[in-house]
């Protein structure tokens, strides 16, 4: 069955937190929320939709959920039940930050038909955490994790790359956390600098100096390659226009790219094959090289712009490059042969 979100975007209420680098606030203040047009939001939502042969999942994105007025989220969640009851929704997915989650709330969550919780972790480091004023801890983040786990909620793990403080290791460290805590999925956002925001400030002081696209892929691409060994799906990377966050005319600075996700996919795909190609190069010389990938990933394979293909050409004095697709090919797995 497809799956599909039915976006429901909930700005900035609730959240007290000022991280510097978000800029909900900016945009909730030029969005109005009501939370009474759900209804009629879902209503519209659904005469799209074969609801018989796709499940849909009603989202609550933007800001954290679970730190909304207890009324209103009491509301929300009773109109997705409403949906669920009548089996138009399969469940519930939303994001909330660490700090508010507690057993109390999951209890809430599990009653109303919430199957997915999505928590913006951006950082297992205490020290980027205090950079960047997220008004918690890593371990606040790890008792969170274990709890949606153990309560058995499908887990999403939220991170950034390219925070003030942050180092490419804190970065891989986030990672490999967020898959020993047992994440289901992944998002990787790199940061961007939005104007409103005190990283604004900060960046305008020369305190924060974001790194060039070059090197936000790399690093974003080692974070990346984490998840992918374990076949964990990451299930977007960078932000886009839908998330009412990826508007390039918002970015005073860093390495806006709206394929970014494309690009360190096909960076994770060449750091994979180079160790393979260098070990086979006298072999491949003059010859045709195939790779076989996954079902969808032949573009990635490629790369942004033909860049792998072209490396793998010149730097290997490959004759032909062909990337086919195969059955058994896990995701994010290779197999490589010539002739
Ligand atoms: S990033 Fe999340 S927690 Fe931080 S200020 Fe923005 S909405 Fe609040």
């Amino acid at each position: 069955m497809r799956h599909i979100n039915l976006p429901i975007f909930i700005p900035h209420l609730g959240c007290p937190n000022d991280c510097v680098f978000c800029n909900q606030r900016k945009i909730s203040g030029t969005m109005c929320f009501n939370k009474t047009s759900v209804k009629s939001d879902i209503e519209r939502f659904l005469e799209t939709v074969d609801t018989e042969n796709c499940e849909v999942q009603l989202a609550f994105f933007g800001g954290s959920f679970t730190g909304i007025d207890r009324e209103d989220m009491l509301y929300l969640l009773g109109v997705a039940k409403e949906y669920i009851d009548i089996g138009l929704i399969s469940s519930v997915r939303l994001s909330t930050r660490p700090d508010y989650i507690d057993e109390e709330i999951l209890d809430i969550l599990e009653a109303h038909g919430v199957r997915t919780i999505e928590l913006g972790i951006q950082s297992m480091s205490d020290k980027v955490l205090c950079a960047c004023k997220r008004g918690h801890t890593a371990d606040t983040s790890r008792k969170a994790c274990r709890m949606i786990k153990e309560r058995g909620f499908e887990l999403i793990g939220q991170m950034m790359t390219a925070l003030p403080a942050s180092t490419p290791e804190d970065e891989h460290n986030t990672a490999v956390e967020l898959v020993t805590l047992g994440v289901d999925g992944a998002r990787i956002y790199p940061t961007m600098v939005f104007s409103g925001t005190e990283l604004e400030d900060i960046y305008l002081k020369g305190d924060y100096i974001p790194p060039s696209l070059s090197d936000l892929t790399d690093r974003t691409a080692r974070a990346f390659s984490v998840f992918a060994r374990m076949q964990i799906p990451v299930i977007r990377i960078g932000l886009q226009a839908s998330d009412g966050l990826g508007e390039e005319d918002g970015i005073v600075a860093g390495a806006y790219e709206s394929a970014m996700g494309e690009m360190v996919i096909s960076r994770y795909y060449m750091n994979y094959l180079t160790p393979f190609l260098n070990s086979m190069k006298k072999d491949i010389e003059g010859k045709e090289l195939i790779i076989h990938c996954a079902k969808g990933e032949i573009s990635k394979i490629i790369g942004h712009k033909q860049t792998n293909k072209l490396k793998i050409l010149n730097e290997y004095n490959v004759k032909k490059l062909k990337v086919l697709e195969k059955d058994g090919i896990i995701l994010y797995n290779i197999s490589i042969d010539y002739n």
